[in-house]
């Protein structure tokens, strides 16, 4: 029997949690029901109908050079051929762990794990184990894995699925992380005000992008700095996302801020599981087998995926990438929003470098409970104006779109023309 996107979805909804591994991927946000990829290429997808999409998800963002960048595919097929996985070190984990602490500038070690989860935990972990305290805190809509203890508030999953928190996390464990709002430097000196000898770390996504794109404000990220030094904790930089993205440095390089520690994920796998955490030898000393904090991992500095990484990084370095990108993503905001106003349509398109969200929001976006304020039973009809018409957004209004080193100006051009006739659709 052919396969199409409706029988897959009913057999995926058979065997598997709500017919995905990751809640997003349902299109509970959006309704309708998510098509089956059969292959990407460059900017594209295409599912197992044949229909062609402009991915503007890139597999949340790992996929800054598009899909099948020919020298990552040759690096993980070289690797591949001597083997899957051995248990003991290779060499090109050193490779990337050195190309890293040369880019990001607060790194001088790093430790690798499998997903961006686990680097955050253990970042937090470590965190705790330096200061001797127990309190963390996050910003409202900063996601940084689905670790117990990070969930509070955690942006665009829980908040496309309408959830407040987790369930199954215990309260012992939840009362320790306390949240203030993004952008709300005078909340955050409040709090530390009030608690500061108890935190441990303050942890943050340098430009949010897990409730949609939100931009540090001047000064925010360096009254972080300034507050956690102050009361003796620790700033960690989660930069899943931001890492090789906004910069080859990461954020931290692009705003001038460094931070203590400092998350890795997404990018540096080349699109295999692989996430790191990383900082000053005075800190990461503190982990097995130097220090007293435990962490460990199977697949950790997975052979495949620490070739992959490192080949995207080598393409990454090319002169003018970063700039490309820069150009690429401010001619689709001003597009989108040229033609939205012409349309009538109050909307607010949030960028930081390649990422970006457009709101359906009179008025800018600098927390989540502004991003949480846009329409987005309009941003729904709108998603599935765009999917008619071949172009792939996030499926929920609280997610970047990433623009890749793939896309270009035709491809640009494509969506822009799409959003005039996804406006006139919904309306
Ligand atoms: C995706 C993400 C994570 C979690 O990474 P996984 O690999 O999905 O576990 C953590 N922090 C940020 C900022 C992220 O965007």
């Amino acid at each position: 029997m052919k396969q199409t996107n409706a029988r897959c979805w009913s057999e995926a909804q058979k065997y598997l949690v709500g017919g995905v591994n990751s809640p997003v991927r349902s299109f509970r946000g959006v309704g309708g029901r998510p098509f089956f990829v059969r292959r990407g290429q460059g900017p594209y997808l295409w599912d197992v109908e044949g229909k062609r999409y402009v991915d503007y998800v890139g597999s949340w963002g790992a996929l800054i050079l598009g899909h099948r960048p020919p020298s990552v595919i040759a690096a993980a097929q070289k690797a591949l051929q001597r083997g899957t996985i051995f248990g003991t070190p290779t060499p090109d984990e050193t490779e990337l762990a050195k190309e890293i602490s040369c880019a990001i500038p607060s790194i001088e070690q790093v430790r690798f794990v499998s997903s961006g989860t686990e680097a955050v935990m253990s970042a937090v972990r470590l965190a705790r184990a330096v200061t001797g305290r127990t309190k963390i805190v996050k910003f409202d809509g900063g996601y940084h894995g689905h670790s117990d203890a990070l969930l509070s508030k955690a942006g665009s999953g829980l908040a496309t699925l309408g959830l407040p928190a987790s369930a199954g996390v215990p309260k012992a464990v939840a009362r320790d992380t306390l949240t203030v709002g993004y952008n709300d430097l005078s909340a955050v000196r409040k709090l530390f005000a009030r608690e500061g000898r108890k935190i441990a770390c303050l942890l943050v996504e340098p430009a949010g992008a897990n409730i949609g794109v939100l931009s540090p404000e001047p000064g925010f990220l360096k009254g972080l700095r300034a507050i956690t030094r102050k009361y003796g904790a620790l700033l960690i930089f989660d930069e899943v996302i931001t890492g090789f993205r906004l910069s080859y440095g990461g954020a931290q390089r692009l705003y001038g801020v460094k931070p203590d520690l400092t998350t890795l994920g997404k990018i540096i796998g080349g699109g295999f599981p692989a996430a790191a955490y990383g900082g000053p030898r005075k800190f990461m000393k503190q982990v097995a087998p130097l220090g007293p904090v435990y962490q460990a991992g199977t697949l950790s500095g997975h052979p495949v995926a620490m070739a992959a990484g490192l080949a995207t990084l080598k393409a990454l370095r090319k002169p003018g990438l970063y700039a490309q990108l820069e150009k690429n993503a401010q001619t689709l905001k001003k597009g989108l929003e040229k033609i939205s106003r012409e349309a009538g349509v109050a909307v607010t398109v949030c960028r930081a470098g390649s990422l970006l969200t457009l709101f359906f929001i009179k008025g800018s976006v600098r927390d989540a409970a502004g991003a949480r304020r846009a329409d987005a039973k309009k941003y729904a009809r709108y998603f599935q104006a765009m999917l008619t018409q071949g172009i792939y957004l996030p499926p929920s209004a609280y997610e970047a779109w990433f623009v890749s080193a793939a896309h270009g100006k035709k491809e640009i051009e494509m969506t822009l023309n799409a959003h005039k006739k996804a406006l006139q659709g919904i309306r």
